[in-house]
């Protein structure tokens, strides 16, 4: 039976790219009968953010995804989170050392790191050196011995190439002197992504990896760990990356590529569903003939729903040029879609979103003691009702690339901050760094901001607009101010 996963790690903010490939391998597993499984792969301490998780199920079933088995809704593979999953990472680590396709590395971090430098200054590729392959027993024993701290690495060998193929793509070959010794494991115990990926998507029956392009260069590593186990390979689709016009990949510094953006913003989550399904371009078009005779302009062949999709979705049609993910392209079904509703259900999606009684009551203490009429409530918040503000023209901004530095500053410390901490005191706790990091007077920023935020020199308190307004949207108002 055909199982595919999704398998996103709770960084942050749910991406928009999780989406769009949890929205293929759904299409893929339900019209071959098979199961989608969601897997949280949370063993990367460092970037875990707790809020996250929650935010990725619940965005994905805002989008309309459901899965069949996860941390969430349990099944027989479980458990679907990897932190909960490290006993059986480690029983595999020692299996692999026992076959002698891995090695205990034992050295430290510095010494890690002046390899690095030496590499870089002789201009050789930065990579572990393999020392710790010629350790003797003995040595490795006393090592241990001493209780000395040590991570698991992969012995790829030195010759030779490992070919796999890709459905889309064809046949990939990498040279083996271009693949790392990948870490498996971590001195803490912890497994690294290769090593639980395989392991997992192994013991979980995954019969086809569907994943983003930019996990090819990974595949190889994998490749030679399912060899290592002597484990069946999984079929491997790697699909295009979303770009921007310009053939970049979308990414959270130039795009709004949170899936809280495209929700609080007030798109319909079927509007956004459908495009992510024309991207990669496995729906059929109709031919010229086919749009004459029904009567219909070209672009309504890019309108389809979900089960649309599961009918005429082909995977043999996916094109590997880029998918150029266009705001403008989106708005404009988007557009099509709140056209087609009725009245009532138009209301009712107003009512669930941007006058939601929750975002509505938010707006109290903003206006209230403000106010002489309620009236007056667009003077003061129509900001918090458009889809985009411009600073007015008579308010002094500090210069293009002032603004462009503290614009860059503080959107590195927004987007790092946690959405359930996005509040008054750990925003202005960011703000202020402008002032401590960067000797930036503090003042002049909250104007450049403010203008931004609201499009006035007047508005409400600047700090409580951007918690009424929300993560996602305020740091895309601070991104297109610069575009
Ligand atoms: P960014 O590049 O925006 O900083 P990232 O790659 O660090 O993001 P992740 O949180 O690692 O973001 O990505 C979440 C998921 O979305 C991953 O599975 C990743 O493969 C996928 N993804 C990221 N960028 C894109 C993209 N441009 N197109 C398709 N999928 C993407
Ligand atoms: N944890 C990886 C991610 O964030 C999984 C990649 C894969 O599908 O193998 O997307």
């Amino acid at each position: 039976p055909t199982r595919v996963r999704i398998a996103p790690s709770p960084t942050g903010d749910p991406h928009v790219g999780t989406a769009y490939i949890g929205l293929l391998n759904y299409v893929f597993a339900k019209q071959r009968g098979g199961q989608f499984i969601l897997r949280i792969e949370d063993t990367d301490r460092t970037r875990f953010v707790s809020t996250s998780e929650q935010m990725i199920f619940d965005a994905l079933k805002w989008v309309g995804l459901t899965w069949d088995e996860g941390p969430d809704v349990g099944g027989p593979f479980g458990p679907y989170r990897q932190s909960e999953r490290t006993a059986i990472y480690r029983e595999h680590v020692e299996i692999l050392l026992a076959n002698g396709t891995a090695y205990r590395s034992f050295e430290t971090a510095e010494e890690l790191e002046a390899m690095r430098q030496q590499q870089i200054a002789a201009k050789t590729p930065p990579r572990y050196n393999g020392a710790a392959r010629h350790l003797s027993q003995e040595q490795i024993d006393a090592y241990l011995a001493e209780g000395r701290p040590y991570t698991v690495r992969l012995k790829v060998p030195l010759e030779g190439s490992t070919t796999f193929r890709d459905e889309l793509r064809g046949d990939i070959t990498f040279e083996h002197t271009n693949v790392d010794d990948q870490v498996l494991m971590k001195s803490d115990g912890f497994p690294t992504y290769h090593l639980a990926n395989v392991v997992d998507d192994h013991l979980m029956g995954i019969t086809d990896v569907i994943r983003a392009e930019e996990w090819i260069s990974s595949t190889p590593k994998h490749i030679l760990l399912y060899k290592a186990f002597g484990w069946e390979m999984p079929k491997f689709w790697h699909m295009p990356l979303l770009r921007n016009a310009d053939k970049s990949k979308i990414s959270k510094r130039k795009n709004p590529v949170s899936l809280n953006f495209y929700r609080d913003s007030g798109y319909l989550a079927p509007a956004v569903l459908n495009y992510l399904g024309l991207m990669g371009g496995g729906m059929p078009q109709l031919t010229e003939q086919e749009i004459v005779s029904r009567g219909i302009n070209t672009k309504e062949t890019d309108i389809f729903t979900l089960p649309e999709m599961l009918e005429k979705y082909d995977f043999a049609r996916i094109s590997l040029g880029g998918p150029v993910f266009d705001l403008v392209k989106l708005k404009w079904l988007n557009g099509e879609y709140l056209r087609k509703l009725s009245p009532e259900a138009f209301f009712s999606a107003m009512r669930e979103t941007i006058f939601s009684d929750a975002y509505l009551q938010s707006i109290i203490p903003l206006v209230q003691a403000r106010l002489e009429t309620l009236g007056q409530i667009g003077d003061l918040a129509d900001f918090l009702f458009r889809d985009n503000v411009m600073p007015p023209e008579n308010v002094w901004l500090p210069k293009k690339r002032e603004s462009a530095e503290t614009l860059a500053f503080v959107g590195e410390q927004l987007t790092a901050l946690e959405a359930a901490t996005w509040d008054k005191d750990s925003i202005e706790g960011e703000l202020k760094k402008l002032g401590e990091a960067k000797g930036w007077s503090v003042k002049e920023n909250f104007m450049l901001l403010r203008a931004i935020v609201s499009g006035s020199a007047t508005s409400p308190p600047l700090v409580e607009s951007m918690v009424v307004f929300g993560k996602a949207r305020t740091l895309d108002r601070m991104r297109r101010f610069l575009a």
